[in-house]
């Protein structure tokens, strides 16, 4: 008991320190900056500047902006995730697209620095199409990389992936001032890093890692590094490997079924994945998709958005359900489609949704092509 007491005094201790070193880097990551900002705007003051120092003036400006906004931006994603309000926005994504696009900005800038950049992509374009939250995998990246050109002077940093047991494998590997093995752990805690912020000179407020690291844990991966003091390191993380449901690849050549023009789909669905197959496959046609997540939601969305023109309803969902949702929507109108989606495939149910005022229903597991062909029928039905 005493033990645990010490170790969870020191781990107090540990973050204490670590939160008042942040306050002192953070007023230094604002000033210098701000310095660079209002010192050059000063500057630009003078009328006998020539057009190549005014131009260059400007683009300190810029930059000195620029590195602002990081601060601003791993400040608010830090506040987020310690409220857990960081979602996970998966979307179709090639990879092998989203590696070069990364490559080709990191470039310039590793040439300036007289490094060699180089890319190994480990899936065929067709396998590197995957479900994945691309914005965040994108920050991930570019922020490892940042670090790796930051703290790099001379030869390469290697940029790869692969795919192994389900699971893509991430490496950036540099050959920079690397970290000490008792650092290990805490550069990927928030505020922490390697070297006294005051003797390293180089810019950082120690958060990007710690975001990196819960954006990865929160899409069901894992990462850590290995280096040697002086020789480089190696940073690998790793995600789930979801590719795209070739079915759905194929989807997209459908072209029998077209919707009418700009309809608009409510899906009240409380489930997130049956949700997201849904978006998936509706993606595919010209449609605008609302999501209601109860019975509640979908009647009060059905009445902010009169031009919905049908409804995916779902019948079992927390809160107010789909039967008691639909007779809600009927007292407001008999026009709109309602296309009940239900699990239970006993007669019972389906007849319920039908006498609230459902004009059909489709049983879950959906299949595309039903589901595709009742929304077309129910839509034809309600503009004859
Ligand atoms: P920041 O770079 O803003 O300080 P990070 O959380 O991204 O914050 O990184 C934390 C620390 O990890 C860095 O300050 C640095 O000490 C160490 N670090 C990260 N990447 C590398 C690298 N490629 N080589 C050496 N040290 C690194």
């Amino acid at each position: 008991r005493t033990s645990a007491l010490v170790k969870a005094k020191e781990k107090a201790e540990e973050s204490d320190n670590l939160k008042t070193a942040f306050l002192a880097n953070l007023s230094h990551e604002i000033r210098t900056p701000m310095n660079g900002i209002l010192g050059f705007a000063e500057l630009l003051k003078n009328e006998d500047l020539t057009k190549g120092n005014k131009d260059k003036y400007v683009s300190l400006i810029e930059q000195s902006g620029d590195r602002m906004l990081r601060l601003i931006q791993d400040l608010v994603d830090i506040s987020k995730i310690e409220s857990n309000q960081i979602e996970i926005i998966p979307e179709k994504t090639n990879l092998n697209s989203l590696m070069e696009k990364i490559y080709n900005f990191f470039k310039p800038q590793v040439d300036a620095k007289g490094i060699k950049l180089t890319l190994i992509k480990g899936l065929s374009n067709n396998e590197s199409q995957i479900i994945v939250d691309k914005i965040k995998l994108e920050q991930i990246l570019s922020n490892i990389i940042n670090n790796a050109i930051k703290f790099t002077k001379e030869g390469r940093i290697d940029l790869s992936y692969s795919l192994s047991d389900k699971m893509l494998y991430f490496k950036i590997k540099d050959t920079g001032i690397g970290i000490p093995k008792q650092k290990e752990k805490i550069i990927f805690e928030r505020f922490g890093q390697a070297e006294n912020y005051k003797y390293s000179g180089t810019e950082g407020s120690g958060l990007g890692l710690s975001i990196s690291k819960a954006f990865i844990e929160l899409m069901g991966g894992d990462i850590w590094v290995e280096s040697e003091q002086g020789q480089g390191a190696e940073f690998t993380f790793t995600i789930p490997y979801n590719p795209v449901d070739k079915e759905i690849n194929k989807e997209q050549n459908r072209s029998e079924f077209v919707f009418p023009n700009d309809i608009t789909i409510l899906i009240a669905e409380d489930d997130e994945v049956s949700y997201f197959y849904l978006e998936r496959i509706l993606s595919n046609y010209n449609c605008k998709i609302i999501h209601a997540r109860n019975g509640l939601e979908a009647v009060q969305f059905f009445n902010e958005n009169p031009e919905i023109g049908i409804i995916l309803m779902d019948l079992k969902m927390t809160g107010m359900d789909g039967i008691s949702a639909t007779s809600e929507i009927r007292k407001i109108s008999t026009r709109v489609a309602i296309l009940a989606q239900t699990a239970y495939a006993s007669d019972g149910d389906q007849q319920k949704a039908l006498d609230a005022g459902c004009n059909d229903y489709i049983i879950k597991p959906i299949n595309k092509e039903l589901l595709v062909e009742k929304i077309v029928k129910l839509l034809r039905m309600r503009n004859s």
